[in-house]
């Protein structure tokens, strides 16, 4: 199985290609393969230290969340969804009661 590059060879033709202009690379001109082929435009691509980018701003949401976050994963796909569980018996645990973080 091979694992996401998340596009590596479309990062780099960007990339040269802002150094051949000496320019950064603009948001949105990269844009992955999965990205392009996808109807709903459900995926976004960008620089996330980029606080104007797209991603970046969507990052700021309610709705974004991360898989395992509670592990400390620090994945770089992340998500938007209105998160619930329906199930009572995890309830209590998910509003926080027993809980033993930090906050
Ligand atoms: S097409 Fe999507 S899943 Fe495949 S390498 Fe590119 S970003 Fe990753």
């Amino acid at each position: 199985m091979e694992k996401c590059t998340y596009c590596v060879q479309r990062i780099n033709q960007a990339r040269i290609a802002a150094f051949k202009e000496n320019r950064t690379i603009r948001d949105g001109e990269i844009q992955t393969a999965c990205q392009q082929a996808c109807p709903t435009q459900a995926i976004v691509f960008g620089n996330i230290q980029d606080h104007d980018s797209r991603v970046a701003k969507l990052r700021e949401e309610p709705r974004h969340y991360r898989l395992l976050e509670e592990l400390n994963t620090h994945p770089r796909t992340t998500y938007l969804a209105r998160l619930r569980n329906p199930n009572p018996a995890l309830e209590p645990a998910a509003s926080g009661q027993g809980a033993s973080g930090v906050h």
